[in-house]
């Protein structure tokens, strides 16, 4: 695998019978995560860039002989092809990168996967500017008209997620504007978890995760033992998204 390709982190949780979960790590795999219950741990993680490539991993670490599948879309790849020479969107979860149409600099959503992708851009530490609504013809030609600038909003997702409710759309693609979120640790420099000091790769890390969208970042330790899934001290929201 090049350096250059995708890479989803999965996590194998352990119910308390000992039975298997694989699932995306971040709040991508919360429902699959909750399933395995109160009392689960954190087994294994590996970086893949296919659920093939995710599985093969996994039944070698369970010494389960070859993994094989009857599914094509189980060999797709995360990385869409082509996709990082133009406009770089493979910091985002497979689903909602595979939907994504890239025109220059440009990208676009289907309307029906549009708030999706708004929420995976905000979960993966941009922020959001604004939307804007394309309709095509069969020819090709489009017009293209503003619809929602949020970026001076105190919730730029939630208020361009609104705007996507309304029945007036003029369209059926979606343009989203992003920018990356200039330093979102404000200078923190220990893990929220044990307080113990953050290495880089355990931000990266922590960013990969989602962590970001809660302004929380966990170090290697607690990565690595899954402490993460438990509410950090001092957290000010309802539910813990990655429980
Ligand atoms: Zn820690």
């Amino acid at each position: 695998m090049g350096s250059g390709d995708l890479l989803v982190i999965h996590e194998l949780w352990m119910d308390q019978e000992r039975l298997d979960t694989l699932v995306i790590a971040g709040p991508l795999g919360s429902d699959a995560r909750r399933l395995a219950g109160a009392g689960k741990q954190l087994a294994w993680s590996v970086d893949a860039n296919s659920h093939f490539e995710a599985m093969t991993e996994y039944y070698v670490f369970r010494n389960r002989g070859a993994f094989e599948t009857s599914h094509d879309w189980d060999l797709t790849s995360y990385d869409v092809n082509g996709l990082r020479t133009r406009l770089d969107v493979s910091f985002l979860p497979p689903g909602v990168q595979s939907g994504a149409v890239i025109d220059g600099a440009e990208a676009l959503w289907p309307l029906a996967e549009a708030a999706h992708a708004v929420t995976a851009l905000d979960d993966t530490g941009n922020r959001i500017l604004g939307l804007d609504v394309r309709d095509y013809d069969v020819d090709g030609t489009f017009f293209e008209i503003s619809w929602a600038d949020v970026s001076e909003s105190d919730d730029p997702p939630s208020a361009a997620i609104a705007s996507l409710t309304r029945s007036d759309i003029p369209g059926d693609w979606i343009l989203i504007t992003w920018t990356r979120q200039p330093n979102p640790r404000g200078g923190q420099t220990y893990c929220d978890w044990c307080h113990s000091n953050l290495r880089d790769a355990s931000v990266e890390r922590s960013v990969a995760l989602g962590l970001v969208r809660e302004y929380s970042w966990a170090c290697d330790q607690c990565l690595s033992a899954g402490e993460y899934v438990n509410t950090p001290d001092g957290w000010g929201g309802d539910v813990w998204p990655f429980a």
